[in-house]
């Protein structure tokens, strides 16, 4: 069974580049029915920022990566906060060292930052590694603080394979012998996730690309134990391309980057899947561009993932969350835009009319306010803007005569909806022998103030109501007069 997991350590928001990889490695899990698992690594206690754990579990949970073990859900393999698990990791690390592949080291800060002044590239110069038995266990028991390192082999090469870049060999005498355990108790990543990822089934490691050049140092480690390496897909870098059209690692100077930033400017955490799903994938023979989740879950293949990186197109999420606004029900949709309303909306206001005709021209949920602005108050305007030459009003005259008809019109119409309105005013245009589209520009000028509107006259009118209506079409004949 293929068994995935997502390891964020809790350092702050929910990069869109963390999501995608526990977008990725749920996708691969869930593809044949296997198993994802969330497990919080937090051995880098100076990183630690409060609360960042529920901010990736709230993230999980509203894009539906719902994970079978994990924090808060269990499983057989916990517990799955790296910080519980001290003790396992002590224990593997003395493992190793009995077994020849790592060494106790009681060097001195004192000197390791020495040997850095000397020489900052040279990395630790190995002086701990043929300490003798006697010598380890002596300091041991004078209570020296000790660190675990990796002893790396010093000639050879070691390779692995990656799903996605291929074959990856890295010379062995580059390799430093990296620390395990530090003199706090806690493992550093580069150790502790691999006990993890043995320990609890992970068959394949999905993770980001600047793992690539470390994980020769990480299959050393499956080796020494004797333990059968995972499969490992490494992903695409995911780049942003700033005003200046230069591309470069997704940061924040390229917009809102996080998950919880998104989400606040009114994008919908299923559009932003769906098009990050996109981010380094591509469906087999395929032009279909929206998924749902589960149809992600049956199309996503690892041959499908690409090793060149992807740039995220902040103009193509907003379409994806376009689309899929518009195709929300309504009811939803009103759900989902109460809490970006921020204005009180006048009682005058049909507001499920004026939301239905929102709904499909917005394209997220913040632009709200703004769209909605005109409905509620008349918007200053000069009267030239009725002036149109597609529909041939040259003058005011027309404009005033067609105002007067019309506010004659529907001071008497009872029921003040789309269908009845434009019934009602329909004759004005054979009347005085001028188009539908001249008499409709003229109200709806009238009672928008604007040029451009989310929906025709007769349907600002049923939102606005009657009074409404009446009083911004006398405001309009004061101004022609
Ligand atoms: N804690 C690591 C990170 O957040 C996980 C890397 C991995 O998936 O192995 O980058």
């Amino acid at each position: 069974m293929t068994v995935t997991r997502f390891a964020p350590s809790p350092t702050g928001y929910m990069h869109i580049g963390n999501l995608r990889t526990a977008l990725y490695s749920y996708l691969i899990g869930k593809h044949d029915g296997g198993k994802f698992i969330l497990r919080i690594e937090d051995t880098d206690r100076e990183r630690l920022v409060e609360g960042a754990t529920d901010v990736i579990k709230s993230t999980l949970n509203m894009t539906g990566l719902l994970w079978d073990e994990g924090p808060d859900v269990g499983g057989d393999h916990g517990p799955y906060v790296q910080s519980e698990r001290k003790e396992i990791y002590m224990e593997y690390a003395k493992k190793l060292v009995e077994m020849g592949h790592a060494y106790y080291c009681f060097c001195t800060k004192e000197r390791l930052e020495k040997l850095h002044e000397e020489d900052a590239m040279g990395g630790y110069d190995r002086h701990c590694r043929n300490l003798s038995k006697e010598e380890v266990e002596a300091n041991l028991a004078a209570g020296i603080p000790f660190v675990i390192r990796q002893k790396m082999p010093t000639e050879g090469v070691t390779s692995y394979h990656d799903e996605v870049f291929g074959d990856i060999s890295m010379n062995n005498e580059e390799l430093q012998d990296q620390i395990l355990m530090k003199a706090d108790g806690y493992p550093t990543y580069n150790f502790c996730h691999v006990i993890d990822d043995h320990l609890m089934g992970v068959t394949h490691v999905v993770r980001g690309s600047e793992y690539l050049t470390s994980t020769p140092k990480y299959v050393l480690l499956y080796d020494a134990y004797g333990w059968e390496r995972p499969t490992y897909v490494h992903l695409p870098l995911l780049m942003g391309k700033d005003a200046e059209g230069n591309i470069s690692k997704l940061s924040k100077r390229h917009g809102a980057v996080s998950f919880q930033d998104l989400v606040a400017d009114g994008y919908l955490p299923e559009a932003i899947i769906n098009y990050i799903s996109l981010l380094g994938w591509c469906p087999k023979g395929g032009e279909q561009e929206f998924f749902t989740l589960d149809e992600l879950k049956e199309a996503f293949t690892i041959d499908g993932v690409s090793k060149s990186p992807s740039v995220f197109d902040f103009e193509k999420l907003l379409w994806f969350n376009g689309e899929y606004i518009h195709k929300l029900e309504d009811e939803r949709f009103t759900e989902l835009i109460a809490p970006f309303i921020k204005v009180e909306i006048p009682e005058n206001i049909n507001k499920t009319r004026m939301l239905a005709l929102l709904k499909t021209r917005i394209a997220k949920l913040s632009e709200i306010n703004e769209r909605m602005a005109f409905f509620i108050t008349l918007p200053e305007y000069e009267k030239e803007l009725f002036l149109n030459k597609k529909n041939k009003i040259a003058d005011f005259e027309i404009v005033k005569t067609v105002l007067t008809e019309a506010k004659a019109i529907l001071t008497d119409v009872q029921s003040f909806d789309n269908d009845t309105l434009f019934a009602s005013l329909m004759p004005i245009a054979e009347k005085l022998s001028i188009k539908t589209g001249t008499l409709m520009w003229c109200i709806r000028i009238a009672v928008s103030g604007l040029t451009a509107t989310p929906g025709g006259a007769t349907e600002i009118m049923e939102v606005i109501g009657k009074e409404e209506s009446l009083k911004r079409i006398d405001l309009a004949l004061e101004k022609l007069i």
